[in-house]
């Protein structure tokens, strides 16, 4: 197979945020009528629209009210990172449930996906030394909690290990 020179991958032409290493970011928008959730992986220049109105860009919460019941909290068990969805259980009705928990770290999205019923946490089995969490509530928005310099902590038990950021 010939690759073409515009195939070509150009490293000195690659995205700085790859380049670094940092975690991708992409951009949520909601549709203030029928509720549907659109992601944004890259940027272009058209707005956009959903039920004929343009989308409201969904920006992320990392304190305030709705705290208890949405903010990440993290702990290690090994080398796993278990996420819970607030210091205290979010409901999991069909009406309002986390659609899914994201883990963004060294470059790379992990996301668990989630539905009505199902315990707002996810465990994943990654070492990530920093990074952010992600949490989205199908009712409440987007909430967010970096992390940065966890050590590694031997399991001693059963026992989550809190990471104090
Ligand atoms: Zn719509
Ligand atoms: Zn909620």
């Amino acid at each position: 197979m010939v690759v073409s020179d515009s195939n070509r991958l150009d490293l000195n032409n690659c995205s700085p945020n790859l380049a670094a290493g940092l975690a991708p970011v992409t951009s949520l928008h909601r549709c203030s009528v029928c509720d549907t959730f659109v992601e944004i992986i890259e940027q272009g220049g058209a707005e956009q629209t959903c039920c004929g109105r343009p989308m409201m860009p969904v920006l992320a919460i990392s304190s305030g009210p709705g705290e208890k019941a949405h903010l990440p909290v993290l702990a290690h068990h090994g080398k796993s990172l278990h996420v819970s969805v607030g210091s205290r259980r979010h409901c999991a009705t069909e009406y309002h449930h986390i659609l899914w928990i994201e883990l963004l770290a060294s470059g790379q999205s992990h996301r668990k996906f989630l539905g009505p019923g199902e315990a707002a946490e996810a465990l994943f089995n990654i070492w990530a030394g920093q990074g952010t969490v992600r949490a989205l509530c199908s009712q409440d928005g987007l909430w967010e909690k970096g992390f940065t310099k966890i050590k590694t902590v031997p399991v001693l038990g059963k026992g989550a290990i809190p990471i104090n950021r």
